[in-house]
């Protein structure tokens, strides 16, 4: 681990040259915010010692230059709506908010793409898209509060992942300031390439280690008009998320496939206070498909409705999609309320290995005594598993969480899976992923990152260490 000086009042005076006085801030009242994410355990929070806002790419890149000059962290961050401590500032330093950069730069209705800038909230990108008749692929469940940027720098997912993949899928070229403060174009709006290394695509997901993310160019595809939400409840786990690989091999490829156990449900009704249709016993899967036309989108409900119910579904509905995606989207609302303390496992398993993977989870709860909640984006084979402490004392809940971790990511692994689908490994993981990455793939990307950022100076402290 690099050694790192302090943000000395003569670097907060440099800082202030660089983007204006108004744009940085040593007030700890005004920094609080920016020494957390959406994680709630306070032990990962951690106070920067300067948090600068940076309008333009050169600004960005002269902030880097000087951290890396003088030999200080640099943390870039997003909204802030990170569940895995991405852009906390572990190493405290500066914290290079993105926020300002917020402007929709085109939307090209010809060619189908749009430029933007980091800090445009992905619901923006989405109405923005949807206004010139078109459609952007990417869906958080946080749309409404986090950025593009942080999008790109978490490769994340959401809920339409199975027919549009994930943000990487989405994203044609980026503008990057490399950790030494230069700016550099990558990737470009081309359907093949077959030039050197994809470095745009070793960008996107490295969690702001090996670039500051300063402009993106995203593929923009034509707006379906025919979409249906169907709810199938069924009485068990087992028979709701054995319809996933059925639904895989049915020949119809849904926008997602959503799974959210019964306990949860009744949760998410109790947070809202809204009854959901049977919600005294059943699991649900929610269905999004997306037609050419009403026949065909009949066609294919009628085929997943048949699919579901000969598979032991209660009942197949047509849900109101306002009903049925907020009380999706409510779920970390929901178990927030419920336990203040949590860990947000973001299993991913391959999507035929689900059942066996939710087995292994009631078991290990059952031994462990842990409270969880689960709600997937089951289509994609990516486990929310929310293990809560409640009222459970520090000691305990450090030592139960610790061993049913091991036990869990064991398990992960041999089924063929990874530690994180969407969320990102960030502070929170690193512990685990050095214990579960292959050694030679971990030495692999401490190579990359070290041969790209010589003094460690972008986002130390994330996804490994290096030493
Ligand atoms: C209610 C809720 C629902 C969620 N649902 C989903 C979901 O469905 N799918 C999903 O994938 N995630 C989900 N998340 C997690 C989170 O919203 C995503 O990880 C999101 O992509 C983070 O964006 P952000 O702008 O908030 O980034 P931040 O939290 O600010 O940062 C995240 C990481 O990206 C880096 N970063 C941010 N901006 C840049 C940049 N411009 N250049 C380089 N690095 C940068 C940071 O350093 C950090 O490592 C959810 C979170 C919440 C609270």
């Amino acid at each position: 681990m690099a050694n790192y000086n302090p943000v000395t009042p003569r670097i907060v005076a440099e800082l202030q040259q660089l983007v204006g006085a108004k744009n940085v801030t040593v007030d700890p009242d005004k920094m609080q915010p920016y020494s957390h994410d959406e994680v709630t355990d306070s032990r990962y929070h951690s106070l920067p010692e300067v948090v600068v806002f940076p309008e333009t790419t050169a600004q960005v890149a002269q902030v880097v230059r000087l951290a890396n000059k003088e030999r200080v962290p640099v943390v870039p961050r997003g909204a802030g709506t990170g569940l895995a401590c991405g852009a906390v500032p572990v190493h405290r330093g500066i914290i290079l908010s993105l926020e300002y950069m917020n402007k929709i730069l085109e939307v090209n209705v010809e060619s189908l793409f749009m430029v933007v800038e980091p800090g445009v909230r992905t619901e923006d990108v989405q109405k923005a898209a949807k206004a010139a008749g078109l459609f952007y692929g990417g869906d958080p469940c946080s749309g409404d509060s986090c950025f593009i940027g942080g999008n790109v720098a978490t490769n994340a997912g959401g809920n339409r992942a199975v027919k549009y993949g994930t943000t990487r899928d989405q994203v044609y070229a980026i503008e990057v300031v490399t950790p030494t403060g230069d700016i550099v174009d990558l990737g470009g709006r081309l359907e093949k390439v077959s030039t050197g290394y994809s470095l745009e695509q070793l960008i996107i997901g490295s969690e702001g280690t090996l670039g500051v993310i300063t402009k993106v160019t995203l593929r923009l595809l034509p707006l379906p008009l025919h979409v249906v939400d169907l709810l199938a409840v069924f009485p068990t786990i087992e028979s709701a998320i054995a319809i996933v690989g059925k639904i895989a091999k049915a020949g119809v490829t849904p926008t997602c496939v959503e799974f959210i156990d019964n306990v949860t449900i009744q949760s998410i009704e109790r947070f809202l206070n809204e009854k959901l249709p049977y919600s005294d016993s059943c699991h649900y899967i929610i269905i999004q498909v997306e037609g050419k036309d009403e026949d065909d989108l009949d066609d294919k409900s009628a085929l997943l409705d048949e699919l579901c119910t000969t598979n032991g579904a209660r009942s197949v509905l047509v849900a109101d999609p306002q009903q049925i995606w907020r009380a999706r989207k409510a779920f970390t609302e929901t178990v927030r309320h419920e336990s203040l303390i949590m860990s947000k496992e973001d299993i991913v398993v391959p999507v035929d290995q689900i059942p066996q993977m939710m087995r292994d989870i009631a078991a290990l709860s059952g031994k462990y005594g842990m409270i969880t909640r689960t709600a997937s984006h089951a289509g994609d084979g990516n486990i929310h598993l929310n293990i809560l402490r409640c009222d459970m004392p520090e000691e305990e809940w450090d030592h139960k969480l610790d061993a049913f971790q091991h036990e869990l990511y064991a398990i992960v692994y041999r089924l063929g899976g990874k530690l994180s689908g969407e969320h990102g490994i960030g502070a929170k993981r690193l512990h685990l992923m050095q214990e579960v990455c292959n050694p030679i793939e971990l030495g692999m990307m401490r190579a990359i990152k070290k041969a790209l950022d010589p003094n460690l100076i972008l986002n130390p402290g994330k996804i490994f260490d290096v030493v």
